[in-house]
């Protein structure tokens, strides 16, 4: 801005000291030119004064012209004298004096006055003296020109040039006393002659003489003396100005280009201030988005740590003690997978705004990232009141959102720490996520308040990435358990492949607690690898069997999925017949072209597909007829509900009848008790999966149990 600042004034001064500059020069040129024109003037003036005598000359110097003033000859005169003078001269008026000083001759604009002496009278007080002073002048002497006198007069109030010359001999043959000749004496008007006109032309607007000068600045004035120095008139022009002239054709030019620098500079200048305003804007934009989270406007997981910590540090004894919220929403990964991303952002802002409604004033709310939230709850009376807050919180979650016209059931479960003597911020997040997982693990769409007890053996989730990371790296941790297939006998025909986690510190994993993690963080795709590598290796070692792969949507959604399905597959040398693919129907829902087209892929390849956790979901019957999978696989929450009137054989018994007239298989998963067993055999379930067959085992036991069944087979053969 300083720079502009000093840019502006740089080029105003220079503006500044051009046009003085102009100005000055202009006076300048001007000034001389004016000058020039006066002393042209009064050449041309002078030369006017001269040339009447010298015109008369022409008459006056002359033989005839002697005789014809000593015999009066009127006819002559008027010829040569009168007419003539006038005709060429322009000579106003002429009068020839005797020499005895009689009126002989008058012509007024060449024509003869006939009352001479009345036309002289007027003009006596002129004509006498300069007469009398011609006659002095020749008097004394003179060779072949005679002397004559020539000034300025007025004549009936306007200027003029009298002039008188002695009518002499020209071939001196006539003899005549010096100073005792006839006199013609010439009256011219001033007037703009020859000589005038042409400078007028080419120096000057206007010129004219005159005996009362227009004052003015832009006119020139020159008096005219006559002999006895008084003025009798004046010569005035508007004076021809080069230098204005100039500064009026380059003038508008030099203003406009400077109007135009100016209007330059004064749009750099507010481009200039407008640029720097948006960059202005940006940083505090910026500042703030790295304070806040962009899509609901509330905290950020920065700026709430920060605020947590200013928090505690100043938190004294007398204050009631802080209570860390961590919230985190169950089944919105179901809704986002279902109604699509920007459905699940339009959820997050849902739940925000009905958070920012619960929330006590004073409390600090904020989006940890995807659908963690945090509540620093500050005037709380004690672990009662939290809790209250709590189930508030829960209750108006829990309450249907309207999204993008879909109705969007999500809960809330909740991790609660009061932070008594604790001040580390890290510590009790890391306790209220453990709080949270209890919740959850508990049945979710409940709080937990954070207890000693549970830091030892719930894992955060954040550690979780980290150590699933290690385990991914490290062989050893991770292994594969094998569920089997039971056919409607009871006969083991195949198995379901289940991910295991055996981590060194904390024990068994169970994979609801980790391949979320895995799905959000990346890790699923090597996870997934894992399992299908081992299954697949497996499923080799005993053809015919049918191996059941849980696939995750993220695996689906990479389009180089199904190769690398297909390098395994020969890798490890299974047939693809025997490989099932388990999938969430949620997948089928987003309509995706590359999931749509790998689990076509697959279906080619002879891979089978099966439908997992049928019924919980967006169900959906529709997609079976669109997607063709080759089995479903009831929920577990339904096979469980059997039998308890509520409505659910009939469902199952809807799904089971619908299912096979499609000509799909359907099998139960959790099958714990011989009721249930009989129940959906009866309903005409095919398979069967559950604790009441087997809990998922090691492949080492899988295989014992396979090789029994296999004997068994054969010896019944
Ligand atoms: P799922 O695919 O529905 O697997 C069946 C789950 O039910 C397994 O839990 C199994 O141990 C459990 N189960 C089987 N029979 C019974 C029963 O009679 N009673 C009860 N209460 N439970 C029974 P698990 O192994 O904890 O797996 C949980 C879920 O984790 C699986 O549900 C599946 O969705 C996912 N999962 C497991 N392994 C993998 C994997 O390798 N990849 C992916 N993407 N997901 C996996
Ligand atoms: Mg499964
Ligand atoms: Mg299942």
């Amino acid at each position: 801005m300083l720079v502009l600042a000093a840019v502006v004034v740089v080029v105003a001064l220079a503006a500044a000291v051009l046009a003085g500059f102009l100005f000055w020069s202009a006076h300048e040129i001007d000034q001389s030119a004016s000058e020039r024109q006066r002393v042209r003037i009064a050449q041309a003036v002078k030369l006017q004064l001269d040339a009447v005598p010298r015109d008369q000359e022409s008459a006056a110097v002359w033989d005839d012209a002697v005789v014809a003033a000593r015999d009066r000859d009127m006819e002559w005169l008027a010829f040569n004298i009168g007419s003539w003078t006038y005709t060429y001269f322009g000579h106003d008026e002429s009068y020839v004096i005797s020499a005895n000083d009689e009126v002989v001759y008058v012509a007024h604009d060449g024509v003869t006055v006939q009352q001479m002496d009345r036309a002289f009278e007027t003009r006596r007080e002129l004509i006498e003296p300069i007469v009398a002073e011609v006659r002095r002048v020749a008097a004394s002497g003179y060779l072949d020109t005679p002397p004559h006198i020539a000034d300025y007069a007025l004549i009936d109030g306007l200027p003029v040039i009298i002039s008188a010359i002695p009518i002499v001999s020209d071939t001196g043959n006539i003899g005549q006393r010096p100073g005792r000749e006839a006199v013609l004496i010439s009256v011219v008007r001033l007037e703009l002659d020859y000589e005038l006109r042409m400078m007028q032309r080419y120096m000057t607007e206007v010129g004219r003489f005159t005996t009362n000068p227009a004052a003015g600045a832009d006119l020139s004035v020159m008096p005219i003396a006559n002999r006895a120095g008084r003025i009798i008139a004046f010569f005035e022009w508007i004076p021809y100005r080069p230098g204005a002239e100039l500064l009026g054709r380059t003038g508008p030019a030099l203003a406009a280009t400077f109007a135009v620098v100016a209007l330059l500079l004064a749009a750099l200048a507010s481009r200039l201030r407008r640029a720097l305003n948006a960059l202005e804007h940006r940083r505090i934009e910026a500042e703030r988005q790295a304070g806040h989270d962009p899509l609901t406007g509330l905290l950020n997981r920065l700026s709430f740590d920060r605020l947590f910590d200013a928090r505690l540090s100043t938190q004294t004894p007398r204050d009631a003690p802080l209570a860390l919220l961590m919230l985190d929403l169950d089944r919105f990964k179901q809704v986002n997978d279902t109604l699509g991303h920007s459905a699940g952002d339009d959820l997050i802002c849902a739940v925000a705004d009905r958070l920012r409604d619960v929330i006590e004033p004073g409390d600090v709310l904020a989006r940890l990232g995807g659908d963690e939230f945090a509540i620093l709850h500050s005037s709380f009376a004690g672990q009662v009141e939290v809790t209250a807050l709590a189930h508030r919180i829960i209750e108006a979650i829990g309450r249907p959102f309207r999204i993008q016209g879909s109705e969007a059931f999500v809960g809330v479960s909740i991790g609660i720490v009061i932070a008594d003597d604790e001040i580390d911020s890290h510590e009790l997040s890391r306790k209220a996520d453990i709080a949270l997982y209890e919740a959850k693990s508990a049945g979710r769409n409940r709080s937990a308040v954070y207890r000693e007890a549970m830091g030892e053996v719930v894992q955060s989730r954040h550690s979780v990435e980290a150590d699933l990371r290690e385990a991914l790296r490290v062989p050893g941790q991770l292994w594969v358990a094998y569920q089997p297939l039971c056919d409607s006998d009871g006969n083991i025909i195949g198995a379901e492949a289940l991910i295991r986690w055996t981590n060194p510190r904390v024990g068994d994993i169970p994979p609801a607690r980790f391949i979320g993690v895995a799905e959000s963080s990346g890790l699923i795709e090597q996870l997934g690898e894992f399992v299908l590598r081992r299954a697949a290796q497996f499923g080799a070692r005993w053809p015919g069997r049918n191996i059941a792969v849980n696939i995750s949507p993220a695996q689906l959604r990479n389009p180089t999925f199904p190769d690398r399905v297909f390098a395994i597959l020969a890798e490890t040398g299974m047939n693809p017949a025997d490989l099932e693919m388990e999938i969430t129907e949620s997948i089928l829902i987003e309509d995706e072209t590359v999931v749509a087209g790998a689990i076509r892929a697959f279906r080619e390849a002879g891979i089978r597909i099966a439908l997992d956790d049928f019924g919980t979901g967006y169900s959906s019957l529709n997609y079976l007829q669109r997607y063709p999978v080759d089995r479903i696989k009831i929920d577990r929450s339904f096979v469980s509900q059997l039998m308890t009137s509520n409505g659910t054989d009939a469902i199952v018994q809807a799904l089971v009848t619908l299912a096979r007239a499609l000509g799909i298989e359907v099998t139960a998963e959790g099958v714990e008790t011989r009721e249930q067993y009989e129940a959906l055999l009866a309903m005409g379930c095919d398979t069967f999966q559950g604790y009441l067959f087997s809990a998922p085992l090691t492949v080492g036991d899988i295989e014992v149990r396979l090789r029994e069944a296999s004997q068994a087979t054969s010896r019944v053969a």
